[in-house]
Parts: C-alpha cells; sequence; structure tokens
C-alpha cells in the first residue's frame, strides 16, 4: 500500500527537516512576493512544543537556530538538554508568575506578553540576570475568548507603561486570527493588526520599537506575509504534526 502524499509527516532526519524547511521558505518567498515584499524581511520561527530534543537537534543540524515554545518548563529542559548549541529560545505561550524567574534566565523572546505585573516581575529579574528580553504584546484582534491579549483600544496605554523597563526590549505586536477556515476573517484580523501598528507607529514611534509583526501559523502564514507580517510562527509545516499523547 502506498502513503498518499497528504497524509501528515513528521519530520525526524536531517534531510526531512531541510525538505520541509526549504517548502516553507519557497512558501514564505512566494507569499512575499505577491505582496511585493522583500523575503528577507520576514523571520520564520519553528514552533517545536511538545518535539523532543532528538528531533531538535536534527532540526538544528538542518539549520533551525531558534525555537518557539508555549510551555516555560518544556523550554527550560530543551535549553538545558541543548546547551552546547545555544540557540535562540522564544516563548510565545502566556506565562504565570511563578514562571518569569525562568524565562529571566535562559529565554531570549517573549511573545505573548499581555500583563503589566508578568512585565514587572520580569523586569526585576531580568536586571537581577544581567540580561534582556526581546518581546512582543499580544493582541487579541479575533475577539474570541479563549484567546489571551490585550484588546486593541488598550494597547497604546499598555505599551506607555512598558516604557519605563529597560531590560524588555519592545519588538512589536503578536497575535492569532481566529480559530475558522474563513480566510476573509483571518485577513482581517491580520490587517486589523498591521493598521494597528501602523497607527502607532504614526503616532507614537517611541512605543513600537521597529513595529514588528508577529502572525500567522501553519494554517495561515502566507496571508499573514501578504498582509504584513514580520515574524511567522510555524510548528506543524516544519515539525509535522504534534503528539500530545506523551
Ligand atoms: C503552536 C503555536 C504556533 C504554531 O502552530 P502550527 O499551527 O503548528 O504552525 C504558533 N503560535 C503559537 C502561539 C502557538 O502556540
Amino acid at each position: 500500500m502506498s502513503t498518499p502524499e497528504n497524509a501528515p509527516r513528521v519530520a525526524v532526519t536531517e534531510d526531512e527537516f531541510r525538505q520541509a524547511l526549504t517548502e516553507v521558505r519557497e512558501n514564505i518567498a512566494a507569499a512575499a512576493k505577491r505582496a511585493d515584499r522583500d523575503p528577507s524581511d520576514i523571520r520564520l520561527l519553528p514552533v517545536s512544543k511538545t518535539v523532543p530534543v532528538e528531533r531538535l537537534r536534527a532540526a538544528y543540524a538542518a539549520g533551525v537556530t531558534q525555537f518557539g515554545e508555549n510551555k516555560v518548563q518544556e523550554a527550560e529542559a530543551k535549553a538545558q538538554a541543548m546547551a552546547e548549541l545555544d540557540p535562540h529560545w522564544a516563548i510565545i505561550g502566556p506565562l504565570q508568575s511563578n514562571k518569569t524567574r525562568a524565562v529571566a534566565q535562559f529565554a531570549h523572546e517573549f511573545q505573548a506578553l499581555d500583563r503589566l505585573r508578568i512585565a514587572r516581575r520580569l523586569e526585576s529579574q531580568l536586571q537581577e540576570f544581567g540580561r534582556t528580553l526581546d518581546v512582543y504584546v499580544q493582541v487579541n484582534v479575533s475577539g474570541e475568548e479563549s484567546k489571551s491579549g490585550l484588546e486593541p483600544r488598550e494597547v497604546e496605554a499598555f505599551l506607555e507603561q512598558l516604557l519605563e523597563f529597560e531590560a524588555l526590549k519592545v519588538k512589536g505586536l503578536m497575535t492569532m486570527a481566529a480559530h475558522t477556515d474563513d480566510e476573509e476573517v483571518i485577513r482581517d484580523n491580520f490587517a486589523e493588526l498591521r493598521t494597528l501598528r501602523d497607527d502607532l507607529r504614526a503616532r507614537r514611534p517611541e512605543l513600537i520599537g521597529e513595529g514588528g509583526l508577529s502572525m500567522g501559523m501553519t494554517n495561515d502564514y502566507e496571508i499573514a506575509i501578504e498582509e504584513g507580517a514580520t515574524v511567522v510562527r510555524v510548528g506543524t509545516a516544519i515539525f509535522g504534526e504534534r503528539d500530545y499523547s506523551s
């Protein structure tokens, strides 16, 4: 029996990772071209949550030097196991107060900042460790209650409060589109984040850093790029279907 070409696959070997990365990069380049953008302005952040360290090592050998993780404990264990490779660790999920210390210690980036209390803790712990952390402020543009993030109208005041935190380096805004197959709804969500960024950039450029837009996952990163994404967070299309059973 032959395996259908579109069967879910899981990348294990370095070669399989090379193939998956080539495909995703080609898609990124094509989407950038459609939007008349330079593909080198778009950063691919591979999302390795639930994937065991051995496969992260194969991905690293294939050229992946940054990993997105949504659970701090899991990310910290992986960072320790891969310490000699010293990749870039991005935490992309919401943070409990008791996890900020670990993040301040090992992570390079936090993409789901939406609470002042968390910002304050991170700042003082980063100061303690003599480190800085790149941050994206998460915005809930879909209005879905299950999603974290600030409401768009809250973003400016929040960014203002972040100005006093020297160890937190604001890089831009992050969002997840609505959970739907409706491409127009997804596109509208991404466009809304871009509009919010453009408006802040025009009126309050000091608040928004380089004005990055982290948006787009496996199912919608091409739309996100057409709408201005500067970071796409792609898991399944690189690592394959996730196994949550263990
Ligand atoms: C899991 C996750 C992703 C990647 O999801 P895929 O659909 O596998 O690409 C991106 N962003 C966040 C915040 C995630 O939790």
